[in-house]
């Protein structure tokens, strides 16, 4: 493992150790194999002086919820050092008291709640602490001679302490046994099965300490007989990767993505002949249980069977441990590894998902390693139980927060550059959903580029086109729920007698035809799909046509009737399929200024006149279409299927 201290870039914090500590922090959180999303914590005890002057010894250490690897000085919480060294001296002290009196005993009461390790730090007599959840570490103690390895590495130059729930009873236990030890006779403590701690008055010392300890673990491992792991190019399901996830959201209780990871490493992972017993023998650190729950669950031929009997088994799990005062949290998995097919990450949005999907990758990796030369041995499961439904965890789940209406939820849509497409992409997004937008703009992929709200370039004219579509959204999040068929475009207005064969042929082409291939695409699906919504954006033209339009409005009134056939078909899978008839929308791409002029002069009117022609005389816009659309995908429409309905400011011809 390599050093990533830089002399000029440290120059710059030389004089201020709260911004060395950054930087250092900064340093451990940019390599994974240290530590991931969250994982870790770090501290520096400064003197300081307070509101009135008076000097005071502070522990600034690092706050939940921040993230090493991006962590600023407003994530260090100062606390009062003498308070945590009593707290330490406690027989007995619950979480949530050790999280009120740490509160209390901070100088800056805006500050984030300190790290569970706040006591520990508080502990160690230096300047500067750093402690990681290193992979190499993990392997050398997670495994049945752990404790033999680590005195082959390190002999006596590092504390060893044995595996305690972290927190308050981890800070008694090492108190306990660095009785009368001189800590300064040490370069490190090794905690058993759950990571490493380095400490020193310089921060780059304790950081390379950090790093030369680490590098040792690292070179063991691979002395010991540690391979490269074996790549295997993985098999695709997508159909049953969708009842996968509907299953998964099922047992949860709620939506999730199931996002898989299609490496030629997770093929390896999941391709070897001892997977189903080498991959449930527990997680790489307890820390990751919280996200990760203890083990994964095995997919093989019947995955919906291998998931409820995991969930079977999670209740027994929990009725086995629980002291009867425990809430059970859901009894879902939170990741799969599915035989020949790669692992999978469940969530309730990407960014959960990615952050379970590098804990696999780090897990996998470990978990071989150590299979190359002993036995993955990881904690038994009642001490992982304990960090899984610590207090503080079990507090979080009374305070019930009302998730935005599409989190976990998947959507499609169509012709979402610009206009009404966009504004739909926009606020599924924003009310949870992840997003895939399609449109035949290629700009579309550069609007639409971040986890969970992506863009694709797509002609919904063409079955491949539409094919790989349909297969993209499923192999990035798992499955889709909600289907906005919106592309369309409005082709130039002649009357019948003037009418070409091009004109015609083409506006049935997009307005028509693509979305009826596009919904016989995701059909297979929708019908695995969560309270399951297609919505179709047809036009005031179907109930109120207009004279020279006749290509527009044919097409529109053929996708009405789609929309109503679809939904008898699609109804027995609690598929609504509905039709929004929008009209008076200006700001879409459909509005050229010619186009309106056009219209305008069609009805004899003015633009200004013609542009509030209706009953509100109020012009509608896309965002306000998209609202409506997401009320129509979303729960208040819930039993509400073959509907058609105006959004057009009001219009006589249609009341
Ligand atoms: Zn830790």
């Amino acid at each position: 493992m390599k050093s990533l201290w830089n002399d000029t870039e440290a120059q710059a914090f030389s004089n201020d150790p709260l911004e060395l500590r950054v930087y250092t922090s900064r340093l451990l959180g940019a390599n994974p194999d240290l530590v991931l999303h969250g994982g870790g914590n770090t501290s520096v005890k400064l003197n300081q002086q307070n509101f009135f002057g008076d000097p005071e010894e502070l522990l600034l250490v690092k706050g939940s919820g921040w993230d090493l690897a991006t962590i600023e000085s407003p994530g260090f919480a100062p606390v009062r050092l003498d308070t945590l060294k009593r707290l330490a001296e406690l027989e007995t002290l619950s979480d949530t008291e050790m999280v009120r009196q740490q509160r209390a005993a901070m100088t800056d009461p805006g500050a984030p709640n300190p790290s569970v390790e706040a006591i520990l730090h508080a502990l160690i007599p230096f300047r500067y602490v750093d402690h990681t959840h290193a992979d190499a570490v993990l392997a050398v103690t997670n495994h049945p001679d752990g404790e033999i390895s680590v005195q082959e590495i390190y002999g006596n130059r590092v504390i060893v302490i044995p595996y305690v729930m972290p927190g308050f009873v981890l800070a008694k236990k090492v108190r306990e046994l660095t009785q009368g030890k001189n800590w300064a006779d040490y370069e490190g403590m090794i905690l058993m099965n759950h990571g490493i701690f380095t400490f020193d008055d310089d921060a780059r010392e304790s950081y390379e300490k950090m790093i030369r300890l680490v590098t040792e673990a690292e070179d063991y491992v691979r002395q010991k007989g540690a391979r490269e792991a074996s790549k295997t190019k993985v098999r695709e399901d997508l159909i049953r990767l969708a009842g996968i996830r509907k299953k998964v959201s099922d047992t949860a209780g709620k939506a999730m993505l199931a996002v898989p990871d299609q490496t030629e490493d997770a093929g390896g992972f999941s391709s070897r002949k001892d997977i189903s017993e080498i991959a449930v023998r527990g997680p790489l650190t307890p820390d990751h249980v919280l996200r990760t729950k203890n083990i994964p669950v095995m997919l093989d031929e019947n995955p919906v069977e291998a998931i409820e009997t995991f969930k079977n088994q999670y209740l027994d799990y929990f009725k086995r441990n629980t002291d009867g005062q425990l809430t059970c949290l859901d009894p879902a998995p939170r990741w799969a590894v599915w035989k020949e097919h790669g692992t999978l990450a469940f969530g309730r949005s990407v960014k959960e998902t990615t952050i379970i999907s590098d804990i696999i990758g780090h897990t996998r990796k470990t978990i071989q390693q150590v299979e190359d030369w002993s036995s993955w041995k990881a904690l038994p499961e009642k001490d992982l139980f304990e960090v899984e439904y610590w207090e503080l965890e079990q507090a979080k789940l009374g305070k019930p927060g009302k998730s935005p209406n599409f989190q976990g939820k998947i959507a499609l849509v169509s012709g979402a550059a610009s206009g009404i497409g966009r504004a739909c992409a926009e606020t599924l997004h924003q009310q949870g959903a992840a997003v895939l937008g399609l449109d035949l703009n290629p700009e579309v992929e550069k609007i639409f580029n971040k986890p969970g709200l992506m863009g694709f370039c797509c002609d919904v004219t063409d079955d491949e086109s539409i094919r790989q579509a349909v297969n993209l959204v499923v192999r990035n999040f798992g499955g889709l729920d909600v289907l906005v068929s919106n592309a369309g475009n409005f082709p130039a207005g002649l009357t019948l007698e003037k009418m070409t064969a091009e004109t015609w042929d083409s506006s049935m082409r997009l307005n028509l035809s693509s979305h009826q291939r596009l919904l016989t695409a995701a059909t297979p699906f929708l019908q695995q799909s969560l309270d399951g919504a297609v919505v179709f954006i047809a036009s005031r033209n179907v109930p109120a046509p207009g004279p020279g339009a006749s290509a527009y409005s044919v097409a529109k009134a053929g996708l009405t009737q789609l929309a109503r056939v679809a939904s008898l078909e699609l109804g027995s899978y609690g598929v609504r399929v509905n039709v929004l008839h929008p009209d008076c929308v200006y700001d879409t791409g459909l509005w050229s200024d010619d186009v309106l002029q056009g219209r305008a002069e069609k009805y004899g009117m003015s633009v200004e006149a013609y542009k509030s022609r209706n009953i509100l005389k109020k012009e509608v816009t896309s965002r306000e279409v998209a609202e409506m659309v997401a009320a129509v995908a979303g729960p208040v429409f819930l039993k509400t299927t073959g509907a058609q309905i105006p959004i057009d400011g009001g219009n006589d011809r249609v009341i």
